[in-house]
């Protein structure tokens, strides 16, 4: 299969590794948005969050208690937001979570358009046919 992510796991591509077991391989991500970004990737190949089963993500999430305390200990980072895409902005079509270290001074509540947010009222209105 040609993919990235595989392809880093098998160690056909390098890659700064951060941690690894038997289901997970962590590395830092080549393009980060705060310094030490990590990727938490199944070394499965699991597309999306539709793919993946459920026991697998629950231990992507306790190896990135680990990896937080890594990135805790290193670089005295002041928190940590977890962020996983799928189909709109997934780059790549291999599972994985985004671990990204904040600092104080990193400004990265800025990334998103306040601009054409709506009202969150209409919004549960929009959801709520599909729940009722
Ligand atoms: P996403 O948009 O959620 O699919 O994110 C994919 C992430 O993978 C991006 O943040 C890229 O910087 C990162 N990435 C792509 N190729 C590599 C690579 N060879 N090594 C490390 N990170 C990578």
């Amino acid at each position: 299969m040609d993919c990235v992510f595989c392809k880093i796991i098998s160690g056909d591509i390098p890659s700064f590794t951060v941690y690894e077991d038997e289901l997970v391989y962590v590395f830092l991500d080549i393009n980060p948005s705060t310094n030490g970004e990590c990727l938490v990737v199944p070394k499965a190949h699991y597309a999306n969050i539709l793919d993946i089963p459920t026991e697998v993500i629950a231990h992507i999430h306790e190896v990135s208690k680990k990896v937080y305390d890594i990135l805790k200990n290193t670089l005295s980072i002041d928190g940590l937001t977890l962020i996983q895409n799928n189909f709109y902005g997934q780059e790549i079509k291999h599972y994985h979570l985004h671990l990204t270290p904040r600092y104080k001074n990193d400004s990265l509540e800025q990334c998103f358009n306040k601009d054409i947010l709506i009202d969150v009222e209409d919004i549960y209105q929009k959801i709520k046919s599909a729940i009722e």
